[in-house]
């Protein structure tokens, strides 16, 4: 068999496999990445279908989290433009959008809400169901500063013991679905005070200008000039294991087998794959127990493609927070800041939805039914111009809402996860999945001498 030597091998090239490979090779370590499908990227990475660049999973990227950092630190060229606007949408009734303030937007939607409920039982002549905004906002601020005792109940049950307002209950399960993939009946009250916390560390959002591909080949470039190499269509076959250490990696290249002796392994395929590549005969049971603790979410991904611009009714260019639809949660007219995404002349929507339950499995024609029923009521050109260029269900294993965090390193020494299944507490999306390379390549540093 053909045999390579590297200091770490990479299985992976999500932003996980990516951050930590351009961290380390810009270090000095000779690094191997290895990616099974032809692109780089994984759930951040860029589809053409018909002229129009699709994302795979993330759109909107967190100015000054981990993934800019590291692109900072290690040189890459990363091509972001900010979201100029940012709006809410509540309900398909109320047919009003309102723009984000970029402080303070969470009492403001209260706000919002607080006044419609105010009119809506004006007009039908009952007692208004109280929002109490001051309330919920002064104890959501404790709780995300830590100053609320984190009791072991959903957020829904927390909000509930303040406020039994329908929209107002919709739109925190609007802001969870985006921020954490579950809705506020699954996820634990002190997970959303936790993101939330570190959300409010965050700039703006960016949106890669000519699709997210482009910036995770400016991290391979890094590799590559740093004399490490990156190896497509080439799956991991098997991580060798010898007396509880990792040695190396099978993969397959060119329909062949090749060895990779190296110093340190470490894994974006997600901890339940890792498990199975380095064999679970390797691990104990109480390590393979934690690993059932992660769950395969699924996200209701919608490209959009028209042939004018699908703005929310008003012409509002920017992304908008879809409050109160019946999966939807939000909504990016990407071409209206961005217009290298779509061929010349035609627009392209990005949305993101949520189906009712994470533990209940997904039907995919119901999901592009609904959807097309959230997308006609809530873009009129929809109908006219528009039409559904692709619709699928992206999973995502992550830990489930309340459980227990999976360690990144694992009982094998030299084995390492990065990537969305060891997001800590507080942490999401690609600012997490790179969160978890830093710590990763850090730990290598330190273990690995040059
Ligand atoms: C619909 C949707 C919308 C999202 N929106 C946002 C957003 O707006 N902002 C945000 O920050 N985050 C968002 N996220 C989350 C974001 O996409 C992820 O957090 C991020 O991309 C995670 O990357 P990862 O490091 O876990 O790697 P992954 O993307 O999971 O990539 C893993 C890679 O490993 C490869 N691989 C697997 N097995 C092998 C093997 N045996 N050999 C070789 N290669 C292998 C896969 O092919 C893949 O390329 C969204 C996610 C979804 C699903």
């Amino acid at each position: 068999m053909e045999k390579h030597e590297f200091d770490v091998a990479i299985i992976g090239s999500g932003v996980g496999g990516l951050c930590a490979g351009a961290l380390l090779s810009h270090w000095g370590y000779k690094v191997l990445l290895m990616e099974s499908t032809s692109r780089l990227g994984g759930r951040c990475s860029t589809e053409e279908i018909e002229g129009f660049k699709l994302s795979t999973g993330a759109v909107a990227l967190h100015r000054g989290g981990a993934f800019e950092d590291i692109c900072k630190e290690v040189g890459a060229e990363l091509e972001l433009v900010n979201m100029p606007h940012q709006f809410y949408r509540i309900g398909s009734i109320e047919g009003e959008s309102y723009e984000m303030p970029s402080k303070g937007a969470i009492p403001a939607l209260l706000d919002i809400v607080s006044s419609l409920e105010a009119n809506r039982a004006k007009m039908l002549g009952h007692m208004a169901k109280e929002v109490a905004v001051g309330k919920v906002m002064n104890l959501f601020s404790r709780g995300v500063r830590g100053e609320e005792k984190a009791e072991d109940i959903t957020f829904r049950d927390w909000l509930l013991k303040y406020t039994e307002n329908d929209l107002a209950h919709k739109t925190f399960d609007s802001m969870a679905c985006n921020v954490t993939s579950y809705h506020t009946y699954e996820v634990k009250a002190s997970e959303m005070f936790a993101l939330f916390a570190r959300m409010g560390t965050y700039a703006a959002l960016g949106v890669s200008s000519s699709g997210n591909e482009e910036n995770m080949k400016s991290l391979e470039v890094v590799i590559r000039s740093n004399g490490g190499e990156v190896w497509t269509e080439c799956p991991a076959q098997r991580i060798i294991v010898e007396n509880g250490l990792a040695k190396g990696i099978i993969v397959q290249k060119d329909g062949n087998g090749v060895e990779i002796a190296s110093r340190a392994v470490i894994s974006n395929a997600g901890p339940t794959k890792t498990v199975k590549l380095a064999g679970e005969d390797n691990f104990e049971n109480s390590y393979l127990d934690l690993i059932k603790k992660l769950n395969p979410v699924g996200m209701i991904l919608v490209h959009v493609a028209s042939d004018k611009p699908l703005c929310l009714e008003r012409g509002e260019l920017g992304g908008a927070l879809l409050v109160g639809l019946r999966r939807l949660t939000s909504a990016f007219p990407l071409t209206n800041f961005s217009s290298e995404l779509a061929p010349p002349g035609k627009h392209l929507l990005y949305c993101v939805g949520s189906s009712p339950s994470y533990l209940e499995p997904i039907n995919l024609e119901e999901e592009i039914e609904q959807t097309t029923l959230d997308l006609r009521d809530q873009f009129p050109e929809f109908s006219r111009s528009g039409r559904i260029l692709k619709c699928e269900v992206v999973y995502q294993e992550l830990p489930q809402p309340g459980r227990v965090r999976i360690p990144r390193d694992t009982p094998i020494k030299n084995l390492y996860n990065v990537g969305d299944g060891v997001q800590a507490l507080g942490e999401g999306g690609t600012s997490a999945a790179a969160e978890s390379a830093k710590e990763v390549a850090t730990i290598v540093k330190k273990r690995i001498k040059l």
